[in-house]
């Protein structure tokens, strides 16, 4: 009799699981990932194309000797890139860098046969192909900075060296331009997606956020999700971290905190102010 009780009541916990489940997917999971896979394309100049969406956000830089891609995203929205970059590419040679090791932004990879793909140089080559799949491993990483002349413009891919989003997250910078493609250092309209089995860092991005404006003069940001936008956009992630890290040391401010950060994406539990205050109260136990 008693086992007949447990049971019922086992089997009503996971009926109540899974409903709870199938409603974060409704209201959370399902509109969230509608709103990445949008795609949208602009072109700053003629040697230049933006493309937000699809998975991360993505560039295409090109010049008369070869094709800077940065980011080759993940599903349809990797197809319909690919043929963008082939598009404006032809047979040119074409260079990936990879700002991290996510799918949503280095799956797409596999398409490009025979291209040269950078990626930082502290990833785990077992981690990547269980991540991306067969075909999307880097064949260069980057300890520290890489400089690449294309046509009149200069780039340089900066390892930052720590823990940040991930273990080596590069960003690139076209100095010319003024430009920076931050990968998911930086998100706009978005909270961070912070993993123990990537080494994400609280601080990592604290560090990262002084980096970047210390070593660049940045006009033009180009996040890793989100609109495009200006130097503020950085300056808008570090006051969400600050926010946080105050929030984890005072409840009583916690509340008013979080109601700043509403209307930014999120998924409960994983990819929200709240989750982003309990990894950061973790690593500071650490
Ligand atoms: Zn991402």
């Amino acid at each position: 009799m008693k086992i007949k009780r447990l049971l019922i009541r086992i089997g009503l916990l996971l009926v109540v699981l899974a409903i709870t489940a199938g409603v974060l997917y409704l209201i959370y999971l399902r509109p969230f990932m509608n709103h990445m896979m949008v795609m949208e394309t602009v072109h700053p100049d003629p040697q230049l194309t933006l493309v937000t969406g699809g998975g991360g956000n993505s560039g295409i830089l090109t010049s008369d000797s070869a094709v800077l891609v940065v980011d080759t995203k993940m599903n349809k929205g990797a197809t319909a890139f690919y043929e963008e970059v082939k598009k404006i590419a032809g047979n040119k040679p074409i260079i990936i860098v990879n700002t991290h090791i996510h799918s949503d932004h280095a799956k797409g990879n596999a398409l490009y046969k025979g291209a040269t793909i950078i990626a930082g140089a502290r990833y785990d080559k077992e981690q990547w192909a269980s991540e991306n799949g067969p075909g999307t491993l880097p064949g260069v990483w980057v300890s520290d900075s890489l400089i690449l002349h294309l046509g009149d413009e200069t780039v340089t891919i900066l390892n930052l060296g720590f823990d940040a989003h991930t273990q080596s997250d590069v960003v690139v910078y076209l100095h010319n331009r003024q430009l920076l493609f931050t990968g998911d250092l930086v998100l706009n309209q978005q909270s961070p997606a912070l993993f123990g089995r990537y080494c994400s860092s609280g601080r990592g991005y604290l560090a990262a956020f002084d980096t970047m404006e210390s070593r660049f003069a940045i006009k033009t940001v180009v996040p890793g999700h989100g609109p495009i936008g200006g130097r503020d956009v950085i300056d808008t992630y570090r006051t969400f971290f600050q926010d946080m890290y105050v929030a984890a040391l005072d409840h009583e401010k916690k509340p008013q905190l979080l109601t700043k950060y509403n209307t930014w994406w999120q998924i409960p539990f994983m990819m929200s102010p709240d989750a982003t205050i309990s990894y950061i109260e973790k690593e500071k136990q650490k």
